[in-house]
């Protein structure tokens, strides 16, 4: 058994921000994560992080003004209120531990314009901000001595007597099942992109923690609000960085219109991502659009520009599509980018299970609510994963381990033997293919109740066909065909409690358009749905949401 005060699933940011606060804390802090550190989604961000610094003019409660109403007043106002209370210190603090952000003419941090916000806040290294932040954490754990077990595989959580006691883990080299040990738990596994196929998410992106809290009893929240980003490249679903209307790209239909004129006249192609994705999927329904796609132009930004702030984005649209961005619009379309909910916390980052923290992606503290704002992620991940490292640190000085032995991982190992032994008919891929296609025809920009009913049984029919999956490799060295089955189960469970909060809410809001009720209606719906896991299955609960001072307005750009 291997014994930590502290243990952090996942080395993306939220992670790794997380391991250095409860380190700091005096912790002894351990980290698993499934891919080497700087292999987590995180280092594919590109377009930047918002903080409102005074010295700029700005002021945070612009920057939480213009989340709660991206939001479409979903988010808990307390929660946002922290969040951009603490996004300027949590900013220069990365600067100070070594990220070169870009500068302006003057020599200052340079911003950029993101979508849905009236200030430039955004601040960036060029096209690959998450890289340069994520590396720069790595360093950091890394000379702070935590302990990283790299390419281990989280298996399941262990809950003794109601608490979170540790987890069941598989370290891929070997194949071996350990028991690990800890007074806390942060979750920090990212989140559940590849539930949707395509999506921007790297193929890791598979809902893993989500997953393993609501088995372990944490429910989750506004888990409907899945965000198709405007900008995704024909075919591979690649994305496209707001950064490039930032700097300013535009979106054009087939008749070389503008078409957000229509749509957001005063903000244009910079209005929140549910409305731009919106307006694009309806000028592709409506004809307007070229082979399912709108063009997003970047040609009279100036080849120095794109070499200097896009140059990403140059080779992404070269080499993925064959487009030089200098000549031609590149052919894009809204896709899935990001899920909104995830495990229910507070603001310190604490469960519904006592000893179980999450932050970053797979968590809902909530403040995305119905549409997260372009670059608040990364900022979520650094304050949230920050303060969850502090609050957890804080809980693991003031008890002792939980009396559990190695029988702890018995279930899991019986459940492995079980599945290599299952000489079933299916392999994980098609299912994979199944479910995510399911998702991404169903539960889109535009929705339905017909349409999310039958994504229901169309899930529901992939868990069956998953009781019949067949692992073909039978070793114990880098089984990765054994993980990636695993994932499929954790996916499967996420795609579930998706469709099954979409049902509920029964209205339009934020990213969850429904045709059939096109309207905000904020005397019935102004609330959040949890999914909780119970033996009869899964029970849908609501929250209301927290309104500090912004009360709802008619949201338009
Ligand atoms: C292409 C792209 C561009 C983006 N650009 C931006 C941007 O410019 N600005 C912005 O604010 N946001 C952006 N986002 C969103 C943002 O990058 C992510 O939401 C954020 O980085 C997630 O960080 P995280 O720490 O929560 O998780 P991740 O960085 O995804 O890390 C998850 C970690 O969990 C580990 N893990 C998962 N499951 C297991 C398991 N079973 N066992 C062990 N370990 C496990 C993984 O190994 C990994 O280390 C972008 C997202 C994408 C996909």
């Amino acid at each position: 058994m291997i014994n930590h005060d502290v243990l952090i699933i996942g080395a993306g940011l939220a992670g790794m921000r997380a391991a250095l606060a409860a380190g700091d804390n005096g912790a002894d802090v351990a980290v698993v994560t499934k891919v080497h550190p700087v292999r987590s989604h995180s280092n594919a961000a590109q377009g930047g992080i918002n903080a409102a610094l005074t010295d700029r003019g700005d002021d945070w409660r612009d920057h939480a003004y213009d989340t709660i109403k991206g939001s479409d007043y979903l988010g808990d106002q307390d929660a946002i209120e922290i969040m951009c209370r603490e996004a300027g210190s949590e900013v220069i603090s990365m600067e100070h531990m070594g990220v070169i952000f870009s500068r302006d003419e003057e020599g200052r941090l340079g911003t950029r314009a993101f979508g849905g916000q009236r200030q430039a806040r955004t601040f960036f290294v060029a096209d690959f901000t998450g890289q340069a932040l994520l590396h720069v954490l790595h360093e950091q754990v890394l000379k702070a001595g935590v302990r990283v077990y790299e390419e281990w595989f989280v298996l399941s959580l262990i809950v003794e007597e109601g608490q979170c006691a540790g987890a069941v883990v598989m370290e891929m080299r070997t194949g071996g099942v350990h028991v690990m040990r800890a007074k806390a738990v942060i979750m920090a596994s990212g989140g559940l992109g590849r539930v949707f196929e395509p999506s921007t998410n790297a193929l890791i992106c598979t809902g893993d923690g989500m997953a393993l809290s609501y088995r372990a009893g944490a429910p989750l929240m506004d888990q409907e609000m899945v965000q198709y980003h405007p900008t995704t490249l024909k075919g591979s679903g690649v994305l496209i960085t707001e950064g490039a209307r930032g700097e300013g790209a535009h979106l054009l239909n087939s008749k070389g219109e503008r078409f957000m004129e229509r749509y957001a006249p005063n903000m244009m192609e910079l209005a929140s991502r549910d409305v731009v994705s919106r307006s694009e999927q309806t000028e592709i329904d409506e004809g307007r659009g070229i082979d399912g796609c709108v063009l997003l132009d970047c040609r009279h930004l100036g080849e120095q520009v794109i070499r200097e702030k896009l140059s990403q984005i140059q080779d992404i649209a070269r080499d993925f599509a064959g487009v030089d961005i200098t000549r031609e619009p590149i052919p894009i379309r809204p896709g899935m980018h990001y899920q909104m909910g995830g495990i229910k916390t507070d603001v310190n980052g604490s469960t519904a299970v006592p000893g179980l923290y999450a932050a970053g992606e797979c968590a809902c503290v909530s403040v995305h609510g119905g549409n997260r704002l372009g670059a608040n992620s990364l900022l979520d991940t650094l304050v949230f994963g920050r303060r969850s490292g502090q609050h957890a640190s804080d809980l693991a000085k003031s008890k002792p381990h939980a009396p559990i032995t190695d029988a702890a991982a018995e279930d899991d190992l019986e459940r492995i033997r079980a599945l290599l032994e299952n000489d079933g008919e299916y392999m994980f891929g098609r299912l994979r293919l199944d479910l995510g296609r399911a998702m991404d025809r169903r539960l889109s920009v535009f929705r339905n109740q017909q349409g999310m009913e039958q994504a229901l049984t169309e899930v529901r029919d992939v868990r069956e066909r998953y009781r019949n999956v067949r692992v073909a490799d039978k070793g114990k060295t880098f089984n990765t065909n054994l993980m990636f089955t695993l994932e499929l189960g954790f996916m499967i469970d996420c795609a579930e409690t998706i469709v099954l909060s979409a049902l509920e809410r029964r209205e339009s809001r934020g990213a969850h358009t429904r045709t059939d009720m096109p309207d905000r209606d904020d005397d019935n719906w102004l609330k959040h749905v949890l999914v909780k896991s119970t033996p009869d299955g899964p029970r849908i609960e609501h929250l209301p949401v927290v309104i500090t001072e912004w009360e709802p307005q008619a949201r338009v750009y």
